[in-house]
């Protein structure tokens, strides 16, 4: 018996993973997580606190789960949920600066619905993608520690093995590469043995490990858009290989 179908929409935080037993476990099990004191603390000050802009809404304060298309063949991968962005908003990059950029990317390429993304109940939907974090608590200063993300790794390598059409995982920025790279060796993947030297980040790098390939892109952050480092065309670029590799994988 099939749960779910390929291709089926998903917008809010859990909504494909509502259609997929093990997703919807998951998520329910992930967004309860207090594994991190440090991240646990900082992201229910936050929720308490809250930025004077955003002073009547509730905050979501808690672990994001990823979110999108149950049988994505594309994963993007982020660094961690930002304090009054998907903190806020409870579902991965929606919600400030960063998620703009990349939703209006991922609108161009095909796999968005719409480049608006704003909150749970805005109607986006993604086809062919599913969205999710390295670390899924947001961290003080955008900072998480390599504790914390091998702490957080097994959230995704149970996510990964859900996801099983995944084969493209779009690495948005080092901090994401490294740990798709221990996401890779955590799931025995063939020829995942530890690389020697370790394989480096870079925007355009290309990495097969087993049934996957790694891409790297720079991080959609406002420190890189503004600046010019990563532009709309660059990101674009990323998206159509991504969305090419995962059409040619087995
Ligand atoms: Fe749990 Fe990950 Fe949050 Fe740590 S960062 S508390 S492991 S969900």
């Amino acid at each position: 018996m099939r749960w779910y179908y390929c291709g089926m929409r998903s917008g809010s935080a859990s909504a494909g993973a509502r259609n997929s037993p093990g997703l919807s476990e998951l998520a329910e099990q992930v967004s309860a997580c207090r594994r991190c004191p440090r991240l646990v603390a900082w992201r229910e000050q936050v929720a308490r606190e809250r930025r004077a802009a955003f002073a009547a809404q509730e905050y979501w304060g808690r672990p994001l789960p990823g979110f999108g298309d149950p049988c994505a063949r594309v994963l993007l991968l982020g660094l961690a949920p930002a304090a009054h962005g998907a903190n806020r908003t409870g579902r991965m990059f929606t919600g400030d600066r960063s998620g703009d950029f990349l939703f209006a990317a991922l609108w161009r390429c095909g796999f968005a619905n719409q480049a608006l993304s704003r909150d749970r109940e805005d109607s986006l939907h993604l086809t062919g993608a599913w969205i999710t974090a390295a670390v899924r608590c947001a961290p003080p200063a955008n900072r998480p520690t390599p504790a914390e993300r091998e702490r957080c790794l097994p959230w995704s390598v149970a996510e990964l093995k859900l996801l099983s059409e995944v084969r493209v995982v779009v690495c948005l920025g080092g901090f994401a590469w490294d740990a798709a790279l221990l996401l890779m060796r955590a799931l025995s993947e063939p020829d995942a043995v530890p690389l020697r030297p370790r394989p480096r980040f870079a925007h355009g790098a290309e990495l097969e490990r087993g049934r996957y390939r790694l891409l790297g892109c720079y991080h959609p952050s406002q420190q890189n858009t503004f600046t010019g480092r990563l532009t709309e065309s660059m990101i674009d670029a990323v998206l159509v290989r991504a969305r090419g590799l995962a059409d040619t994988s087995r």
